[in-house]
């Protein structure tokens, strides 16, 4: 049988939400272990676009929403981890781009009259021409409006390998997972059959979370999945692109970011209202003839016949909301020694951490002299979707 291991903080799921929490505990000097089933970032952070949202896309509505505010710091701390300067030290994360841009193809300008008299977006929204223009829209035929937003997109595997550095070694592969209890109070967890005792117990395994809370025999707090239909174009000839296409509604018609794969060329990641409801209702070639069609119709200057096409089908794991609308905020719920939650948002990790250490200081749990770990089986990080389906 493994060794028992006694810690501060046990995180279950190594997703962006477990991962940072890890590496600010860790800087605090607390002891943790971070449990992780398959690879680092697992679900949905390998499979996020990147986008650190300052929440300026829900102002589309032409109304300043809860998630407006709530979101709008999230880039200024993701900037300081960036440079090294904030609460972590993120300086080896790849910036894929400094800005994100909104893209109003042709007509569309008079929808944005109540966007650009929000609150959320004054200050933070300049319009670009020409050379400033993103390399990919840089195209004597392109017609249409493009501003540049004060929010960030980065390289996510190289985020994980930045925060799987950060997590020295608490890190722990393992996936059948019990309760560990003292009478009726649980104390810690079973890990793959090793014993390990915390002060707090957090549960960030995003869409494992609601089976995780089966087996310690609890019901809530309940979770909704919404699910996506993204689509990843391949090709030796398309150039970098990170934007919301607009569309008349109020989400965006497609959001583009564009990742270096492994050979160097680059791979466009394709979401928005393309991959929501009627997207996720397409059979995968569907789905893609809908998509060479966006394409075709936005930027008819792409040549399409060298590029490679697939689609992926993901959920996003989220706190219940009535309407299975969008959460506003990163959420956490606390039964006793158990913390449970979803940062919602990639850009939200810092959110969600703030939730779990407000808890920590609230109870007066404070770091305590644990042995140190080593030789802990080591879960991988997690692998790219265009590494494995356009490789
Ligand atoms: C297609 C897509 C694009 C997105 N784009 C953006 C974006 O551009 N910007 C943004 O801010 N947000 C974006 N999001 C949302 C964002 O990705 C998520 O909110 C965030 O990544 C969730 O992080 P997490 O750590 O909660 O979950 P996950 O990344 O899903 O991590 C959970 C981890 O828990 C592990 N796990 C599960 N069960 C167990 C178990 N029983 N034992 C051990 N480990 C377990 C999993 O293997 C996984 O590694 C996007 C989401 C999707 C789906």
């Amino acid at each position: 049988m493994p060794s028992a291991i006694s810690t501060d903080v046990l995180i279950v799921g190594a997703g962006v939400a477990g991962l940072w929490l890890n590496a600010r505990l860790r800087r605090m000097g607390y002891s943790t272990v971070l449990v992780e089933r398959a690879g680092l970032g697992g679900e949905q952070t390998i499979k996020s676009q990147g986008i650190i949202h300052g929440g300026t896309k829900y102002a589309l509505h032409g109304t300043l929403t809860g998630a407006s505010e709530a979101i709008a710091d999230m880039p200024r701390r993701w900037r300081e981890a960036l440079a090294g300067s904030g609460e972590l030290d993120l300086g080896d994360t790849r910036l894929l781009s400094d800005a994100h841009y909104l893209w109003s193809p042709g007509t569309l300008a008079g929808n944005l009259t109540s966007f650009f008299a929000s609150k959320a977006v004054r200050g933070r929204v300049d319009q670009v021409k020409g050379e400033q223009l993103p390399p990919a829209l840089q195209d004597r035929a392109f017609k249409g409006k493009v501003y540049r937003l004060a929010e960030l997109v980065i390289d996510v595997p190289s985020l994980l390998a930045n925060l799987a550095r950060l997590a020295g070694d608490s890190l722990l592969a393992g996936a059948r997972i019990e309760p560990l209890r003292e009478g009726e109070a649980l104390v810690g967890l079973i890990v793959d059959g090793r014993e390990i005792r915390a002060q707090r117990i957090v549960l960030s395994a995003g869409g494992g979370t609601e089976e995780l809370l089966r087996a310690l025999g609890l019901s809530q707090p309940a979770m909704q999945r919404r699910p996506l239909h993204m689509v990843l174009a391949k090709g030796p000839n398309l150039k970098p692109l990170y934007a919301h296409c607009l569309g008349g509604g109020p989400k965006p018609r497609i959001t583009v970011t564009t990742h270096p794969a492994a050979d160097g060329q680059w791979v466009w990641y394709l979401g928005g209202d393309l991959a929501e409801a009627d997207g996720v209702a397409r059979e995968p070639a569907e789905q893609i003839a809908a998509a060479q069609k966006e394409v075709a119709s936005l930027m008819p200057w792409v040549d399409q016949r060298q590029i490679r096409w697939a689609t992926l089908r993901i959920d996003r794991a989220e706190p219940a909301q009535s309407g299975l609308v969008r959460p506003d905020n990163a959420f956490l719920a606390e039964q006793q020694r158990l913390l449970v939650g979803w940062p919602t948002k990639l850009a939200l990790a810092p959110d969600f951490s703030d939730r779990v250490l407000a808890s920590l200081e609230r109870d007066g749990i404070r770091p305590s002299e644990q042995p140190v770990l080593a030789d802990l089986p080591r879960p991988p990080l997690g692998v790219p979707a265009w590494e494995q389906l356009l490789p």
